[in-house]
């Protein structure tokens, strides 16, 4: 079953081209990637999806569990989050002096919206308390449940790619899309967040992935698509498009 279905995406910057009839499709319940050299269009892709731009040409497609499929083109950022689909940095930074378990709960307030004030107090408590609890498993799945009281900003690097994760979690999202998740993380956290990612995704989360380090990414993903120059160059499980001859001259140069 489908998740996220793009076709024929089409967005120019100017005269310029930056994607250039993209066709992707990322399957319900899996680990899709996306590789590509700088400049090949990725995070173009990643804002026409979450609706930061909107294309010139073509669609994009959420698959709701149900199977109802929603044209969710040109649609603004927040209604695109608030249908399920999380990008990691959607959701406002990180709040460096706040514990772990505060940024979480920061997630679960900013979703209650604004009719609160006709809530009984006893309802609030119930609230908050179902809210920490929801925490204390989000916390438990991404292995920061012993860090719930630590401030941010003593996180290593790739525990704050975990919290970012758990944020996108308790903010309720059925995709979530992760761009560059192990970016700037020392290589034994960098396999920690995968296997992470993994195990979150093993429990029902689909997930999106833009990674440059393939080495590492390529052994945990389902599916892989390739781009260079704004259009997908190649397509298949990680074993196929590592051995894509297009793949390897873009990446080798050779
Ligand atoms: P990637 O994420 O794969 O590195 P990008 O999607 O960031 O690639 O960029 C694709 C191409 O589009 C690049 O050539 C980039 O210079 C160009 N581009 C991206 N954003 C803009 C913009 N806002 N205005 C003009 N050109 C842009």
């Amino acid at each position: 079953m489908t998740i996220l279905q793009i076709r024929g995406i089409v967005k120019q910057f100017g005269a310029f081209r930056a994607l250039d009839g993209v066709d992707i499709t990322v399957e319900r319940g899996k680990v899709t990637l996306i590789i590509g050299p700088n400049g090949s269009g990725k995070t173009t892709l990643v804002n026409v999806i979450t609706g930061v731009y909107r294309p010139e040409a073509g669609k994009v497609f959420y698959v709701k569990k149900d199977g109802k499929s929603v044209d969710i083109t040109g649609w603004p950022p927040h209604k695109v989050f608030e249908e399920g689909v999380v990008r990691t940095f959607q959701i406002p930074q990180v709040f460096q002096k706040l514990t772990v378990l505060e940024n979480l709960l920061a997630v679960a307030r900013g979703q209650r919206g604004e009719g609160v004030i006709s809530a009984l107090l006893k309802n609030w408590v119930r609230e908050e308390e179902e809210n920490a609890k929801r925490a204390f498993q989000i916390l438990k799945a991404v292995k920061l449940a012993d860090k719930w009281d630590t401030p941010a900003y003593l996180l290593s690097a790739g525990e704050m790619k975990l919290l970012e994760l758990a944020r996108a979690l308790m903010a309720g999202a059925d995709l979530i899309i992760l761009d560059e998740p192990i970016a700037g993380v020392p290589i034994d956290q960098a396999h920690e967040v995968f296997k992470i990612v993994r195990e979150i995704n093993q429990r029902g989360t689909s997930f999106l992935v833009i990674e440059h380090r393939i080495d590492i990414a390529f052994r945990y993903v389902d599916y892989v698509y390739a781009m260079a120059s704004g259009r997908v160059i190649a397509q298949g499980l990680p074993e196929e498009v590592a051995n894509n001859p297009r793949v390897k001259e873009v990446y080798i140069g050779g």
